[in-house]
C-alpha cells in the first residue's frame, strides 16, 4: 500500500503537437516547487503520479496549488487488486469525510479485465460496506456530495475520494515572455497573475519617481513580486526599477494638467516598449480595466496604446473591481497593494483629467520637451533585482535612492 498524488491535466493540454513539451514543463515546475529528493514523479495514462515515498502529502498539495496547467489532483491510495483490501481502504478514506456529507456514490473503473469482479459488483460491495459504516448516507448517482473512485489497473487499485481543483491555464512560461507594468496598486499584480496562469513568463517593470514620491512605493512593487514569484517560471520575478523622476518632473512642468496622466502613461509605455524590443519580449501586460478611471476610458486607452509597437495585453480589461479584489486576496497581493503610499500616479493627480484625450494634443504637448534623451537616460539607469518569495530587501534604508539601495544590497 502506498499514498501517491494523482495529478490531472486540462484536456486542451493533452491535445496537439505540444503535448510532450507541455507535460515536461509541468513536471519540471512541480518538481521544482516540491523540491524533495525522496519524491518521485511518473507519467502514465496522460496523468502525473507523485510518489510520496512516505513524505507528508500536505506540502506537496500546497505546491501543486500554484502550478498552472493542472486541472485537479487527488490523494490516492495504491493497493493490491483484492476486494477485501479495497473495502478496508475505501472505508478509511470515508472515515473523516462521510460524517459531514449526506449523499455518496462509488465509481469503479476496471481497466484490468482479469480482475474477477465486474465494476458494478465492486461498486455494490463497497457501497454496502459504506452504508453499514455510515448509515446516515444515501446513494445519489447524479449529484453526490461525496464520490469515492476505485480504479482497478494491472499494477494495482487506485482509490481516492477528493478532487482538489488546480489553477487551470497552461504550464509556466510555455507561451513566451511579457513585461508586466507593475504599479503598487491592486490591479497590475492580478493582471500579472492571470498572464502567468496562461503560460506567460513575466518580468515586472516599475516606474519610480523617488524622491518625488516615497521610496515605500518602490518597496511595494518589490514586495508584490514575492507572492507573484510563486507562479512564475523558476519561482522568481525579475523586477526592473526605472528611474522616472526626471521625466515625471518635466511632465509636471510642461504639460497642461488634463494631459498629465495620459502623457505619463505614454512615456512609461515608450520605455517599456523599447526595453521589450531590446530584450526580444513580444508583449507588454498592464492592469488597465475599462472605465475604472479617466485614464482607462476607451479613448484614453487608444491614445496610450498608440505609442507601443508591440501588443499590450490587458487581462483585466472587462473585469469589475470586486472580482479583481477577490483574486488579489486569493493570491496574497491585496494586503501589500493597500499599504498607504502614493505612487507616481497618485501624486499631483489632476483635478480634471482628460477623459477624451486626442493623439494630436498628446503629440503637441510632448514636443514641448526633449523626452527622447530622458527616455534613453532612464533606460540606461534601470536597476534589476530578482525577487523570490523569501527575498529580504529593504529599499527604504534611510536616505538612499532606489539605485543606491539596490546596489548596497548587492554589495552586502
Ligand atoms: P493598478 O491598481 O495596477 O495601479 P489602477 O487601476 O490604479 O491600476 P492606473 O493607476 O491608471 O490604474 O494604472 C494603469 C496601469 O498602468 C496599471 O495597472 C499598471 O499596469 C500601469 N502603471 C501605472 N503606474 C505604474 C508604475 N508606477 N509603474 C509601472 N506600471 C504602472
Ligand atoms: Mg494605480
Amino acid at each position: 500500500m502506498e499514498d501517491i498524488i494523482l495529478v490531472r491535466f486540462g484536456e486542451l493540454m493533452l491535445k496537439g503537437a505540444n503535448k510532450k513539451r507541455f507535460l515536461k514543463t509541468v513536471r519540471n515546475s512541480v518538481a521544482q516547487k516540491v523540491c524533495n529528493p525522496n519524491i518521485r514523479f511518473e507519467h502514465a495514462h496522460d496523468r502525473l503520479y507523485v510518489h510520496l515515498n512516505g513524505e507528508p502529502y500536505k506540502p506537496v498539495i500546497e505546491a501543486l496549488k500554484v502550478v498552472s496547467g493542472l486541472d485537479s489532483f487527488s490523494v490516492v491510495t495504491l493497493t493490491d487488486n483484492n476486494l477485501a483490501t479495497i473495502e478496508t481502504i475505501a472505508l478509511a478514506h470515508l472515515k473523516n469525510r462521510a460524517p459531514s456529507k449526506q449523499t455518496f456514490k462509488i465509481t469503479t473503473k476496471r481497466a484490468d479485465k482479469t480482475f474477477p469482479h465486474t465494476s458494478l459488483e465492486v461498486s455494490k460491495t463497497i457501497a454496502t460496506a459504506c452504508l453499514k459504516a455510515h448509515p446516515h448516507l444515501t446513494v445519489n448517482l447524479s449529484r453526490p456530495e461525496l464520490e469515492l473512485t476505485i480504479e482497478i489497473r494491472k499494477r494495482g487499485t487506485y482509490i481516492y475520494s477528493e478532487k482538489i481543483p488546480g489553477l487551470g491555464g497552461f504550464p509556466a512560461g510555455i507561451a513566451g515572455k511579457g513585461i508586466l507594468l507593475l504599479s503598487g496598486g491592486i490591479d497590475s499584480p492580478v493582471a500579472g497573475f492571470f498572464a502567468m496562469k496562461q503560460g506567460i513568463e513575466i518580468e515586472a517593470m516599475h516606474f519610480e519617481s523617488t524622491p518625488l514620491t516615497s521610496i515605500e512605493s518602490a518597496q511595494k512593487a518589490m514586495d508584490l513580486c514575492k507572492p507573484l514569484s510563486l507562479y512564475n517560471t523558476q519561482s522568481a520575478v525579475k523586477l526592473h526599477l526605472v528611474p522616472f523622476k526626471a521625466i515625471h518632473e518635466k511632465i509636471i512642468e510642461m504639460v497642461p494638467e488634463p494631459y498629465l496622466i495620459t502623457i505619463m502613461r505614454r512615456m512609461m509605455i515608450r520605455i517599456a516598449d523599447r526595453f521589450a524590443e531590446r530584450d526580444h519580449t513580444p508583449v507588454l501586460i498592464s492592469g488597465e480595466s475599462i472605465g475604472q478611471v479617466a485614464s482607462q476610458t476607451l479613448e484614453s486607452i487608444k491614445v496610450i496604446n498608440d505609442v507601443s509597437r508591440i501588443p499590450i495585453i490587458r487581462p483585466l480589461a472587462t473585469m469589475d473591481k470586486k472580482a479583481i479584489m477577490e483574486v488579489a486576496r486569493s493570491i496574497n497581493t491585496y494586503g501589500i497593494s493597500i499599504r498607504p503610499f502614493e505612487d507616481c500616479c497618485s501624486i499631483y493627480t489632476p483635478k480634471k483629467p482628460a477623459i477624451n484625450p486626442r493623439i494630436y494634443y498628446a503629440l503637441r504637448y510632448e514636443r514641448l520637451f526633449d523626452y527622447e534623451t530622458l527616455i534613453d537616460e532612464a533606460l540606461t539607469a534601470i536597476k534589476t533585482i530578482t525577487v523570490h518569495v523569501n527575498t529580504e530587501l529593504d529599499l527604504t534604508t534611510h536616505g538612499l535612492t532606489v539605485a543606491e539601495a539596490v546596489q548596497e544590497s548587492r554589495d552586502r
